[in-house]
């Protein structure tokens, strides 16, 4: 019988593992089951060489649970160990500088277990005590027994043992009693062991009979031994990839398509990706892809080894490359998970692309699930963007697709401004911005879809990627300033006419909550709407950034800006100018003082313009002051009269309440006044 301390170089290993491995003190399973894979495999392999002497039998490894005596036991018929083997491979785990290397990666279990070769010794954050009974393939070769109690001490001597492999058994400490119960286990080999290599087995099956749970003679296999992945894509049929999505998330909706992954140079990689349908709501539908190696579950968190976008992809990647004990943020720049990272957006965009090709009818019918995963590829990706620039969709308000340049020849014609800017109309809601996107029709525009969760950050991006252009919402302004032609249209007022105009509507606007209107007079045509509201593109896209990033609360804040144009051309807008004329008598005078204190206002600053400041004497200054006094005193009494014309003309009202009610900003006592009024002038 050897006794001795297992050789490692901190003071007492167990307490740091249980400390630090704690959260995660389920992976025990995974890597005891996992030794056991590889015992058995290096089995297959020397046996193939023709090196193994005897049968190789059954080679389903077998999880037992013995609850009286608090027992969990891994057994396999692998290589097994010689006490010379178990000596070297258990007792002298070597490693250095581990207080430093803990310290450094205390919350990353993996990178903890990776680096030290700790696999089997996880096994003490569950366990008081672990027996190991083996027996290595060799010919002649006796049972070795080995045992530690959680103190650096162990004992190993001989034992009894028929069989080729090895025996771990785990007595289960009593804070994770949890680890005796079949259901608990059942769900952790399912989580880290469905797709191993070699049959795991929990138990036996059981089946009801008379009434009860009876154990049958078939071991509760709980893998599959050949997933999808392992498998030559050219074998398997839509159905394989279909059925084995639905094994691995059964509530999901069908995917839209999927890319078999299979490299082994420069790296080996293999692997099933599915494009799943998202409609709306990134967040839910991330981390659905699950990291193996060799068969083995390593983790279902896998940013900082794909793309970000790419986290929105369901399925299964498989490599041995990726370097499991670093930490997570090392990952990124390790240089094969770099070539992966890579590998796998190429992959993606070739089928993208290759779709698009092959079938754009489906693409184009696919486009909306696909739509959020290509937009955020786009905007979180830099070097996406050159690869999707080629099949990225855009959809007109009637549902018609375009490719980017596809759209950019067809509105190039009609779309271009006087500056020679290529102006891309788009709604973000057609219903409530329908009688814009109508004006725009009517102007032979093309109206772009743009109510995707995220458009309005994309529609920043686009604006700076192509060329000379400027997205702008259809109610961004009045479709003739939205893109402006060097065109003659109807004259516009005259500045005192204009003035009137404005204050009159000015006069009785209602106060809106966080919104503020700047009330202008424009000549817009016969057709047009007598009033039309519009909301600055600049103002609206700063609120919307706001909500989407911090530290631009500020905007978030602001009210709205919105502009009330007043169609000069429109037969009503001229009624209330040609009803407003009865005021002239009080008014011409006020005007015609306005425009002589103005014209002196004039004179009075450009002259104290062309003086240093301390040359202006107080005299000029008072005047210049009087004189805005007066200013302000006559545009006040102008106000005034307006205001009170405002109140008793019907029209102004109902005018701004149209406009209104067409933008959903009519509401509440606004609005039941405005049907009053409507009923009382039906006559
Ligand atoms: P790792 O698996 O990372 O090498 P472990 O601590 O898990 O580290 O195991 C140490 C070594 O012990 C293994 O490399 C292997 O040689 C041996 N070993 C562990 N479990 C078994 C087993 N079930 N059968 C045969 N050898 C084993």
């Amino acid at each position: 019988m050897q006794k001795g301390n297992i050789g490692i170089t901190t003071e007492n290993i167990f307490p740091v593992i249980k400390k630090f491995l704690y959260s995660d003190h389920e992976i025990f399973l995974r890597e005891i089951v996992a030794n056991a894979v590889d015992a058995t495999q290096k089995l297959k392999t020397l046996a193939a060489k023709g090196e193994c002497p005897g049968e190789l039998g059954d080679l389903t490894i077998s999880i037992k649970l013995d609850a009286e005596a608090g027992t969990l036991t891994v057994s396999d018929r692998g290589i097994g160990m010689t006490a010379e083997e178990v000596d070297k491979y258990i007792n002298q785990i070597a490693f250095s500088g581990a207080n430093d290397f803990l310290e450094k990666y205390k919350d990353d279990a993996n990178a903890i277990i990776g680096h030290f070769g700790l696999g089997f010794y996880s096994s003490f954050m569950v366990a008081k005590q672990v027996e190991i009974f083996t027996r290595s393939y060799k010919e002649g070769a006796v049972g070795a027994h080995w045992t530690c109690d959680g103190s650096p001490a162990y004992e190993l001597g001989e034992c009894n043992k028929a069989e080729r492999g090895t025996d771990i058994v785990l007595h289960i400490d009593d804070e994770n009693k949890d680890f005796l119960e079949k259901s608990k286990v059942e769900g952790l080999l399912r989580k880290y062991c469905s797709f191993l290599p070699i049959p795991v087995a929990l138990g036996n099956k059981t089946e009801w009979k008379d009434g009860q749970q009876v154990e049958t003679d078939e071991p509760n296999v709980i893998n599959d031994t050949t997933p999808l992945w392992t498998k030559t894509p050219s074998t398997l049929k839509d159905e394989d990839y279909k059925s084995f999505y639905r094994q691995l998330y059964p509530m999901s909706d069908e995917p839209l398509f999927w890319i078999h992954l299979n490299v082994d140079y420069p790296f080996n990689l293999t692997g099933v990706l599915y494009f799943p349908r998202i409609k709306s709501n990134i967040e839910i539908h991330r981390n659905k892809i699950q990291l193996y190696c060799n068969q083995v579950f390593v983790t279902d968190q896998v940013e900082n080894i794909v793309p970000e976008f790419l986290t929105l992809l369901h399925g299964v990647i498989d490599s041995p490359d990726i370097p499991l004990n670093v930490s997570r943020s090392y990952l990124q720049s390790d240089a094969n998970v770099k070539k992966i990272s890579t590998y796998i957006t190429k992959k993606v965009c070739d089928r993208l692309q290759g779709i698009f090709k092959n079938d754009r009818a489906d693409f184009e019918q696919k486009w909306d699930d696909l739509k959020l995963f290509i937009h955020y590829g786009l905007l979180s990706q830099p070097d996406f963007y050159d690869k999707a620039k080629n099949f990225a969709l855009l959809k007109d308000v009637d549902g018609k697709s375009f490719t980017y340049d596809e759209y950019r020849d067809l509105i190039k014609a009609t779309q271009t401004d006087k500056d020679g800017n290529l102006i891309y109309l788009y709604a973000t809601d057609s219903e409530a911005q329908y009688s814009y996107i109508e004006a725009a029709r009517a102007k032979g525009y093309s109206i772009l879809n743009m109510d995707g969760q995220l458009d309005s950050p994309l529609v920043g991006m686009l604006e700076q990627k192509f060329e000379k252009c400027r997205f702008s919402r259809v109610d961004g302004d009045t479709i003739d300033r939205l893109i402006q032609k060097d065109e003659n249209k109807g004259e516009e007022l005259a500045a005192d006419e204009a003035e009137r105009l404005t204050g009159i509507f000015n006069a009785v606007l209602p106060k809106l909550d966080k919104v503020e209107f700047h009330v202008e007079t424009r000549a817009m045509g016969e057709e047009t709407a007598p009033v039309v509201i519009t909301q600055s593109e600049y103002m609206r896209r700063m609120k919307e950034m706001s909500q989407l990033q911090a530290g631009m609360s500020f905007y978030g804040e602001m009210p709205d800006m919105m502009g009330l144009v007043l169609n000069s051309d429109h037969r009503l807008v001229k009624g209330v100018l040609t009803d407003a004329a009865s005021l002239n008598e009080q008014l011409q005078p006020m005007e015609a003082d306005l425009r002589g204190l103005n014209a002196r206002r004039q004179v009075m600053e450009q002259a104290q313009r062309d003086k240093k400041s301390e040359e202006i004497t107080q005299e000029e200054r008072d005047e210049l002051t009087k004189t805005n006094n007066e200013i302000s005193e006559k545009q006040n009494q102008k106000k005034e009269i307006l205001a009170a014309y405002a109140k008793g003309n019907q029209v102004v009202s109902q005018l701004i309440d149209i406009a209104l009610l067409q933008n959903g900003l009519l509401r509440g006592e606004a609005l039941s006044k405005f049907l009053r009024r409507s009923i009382d002038m039906i006559k």
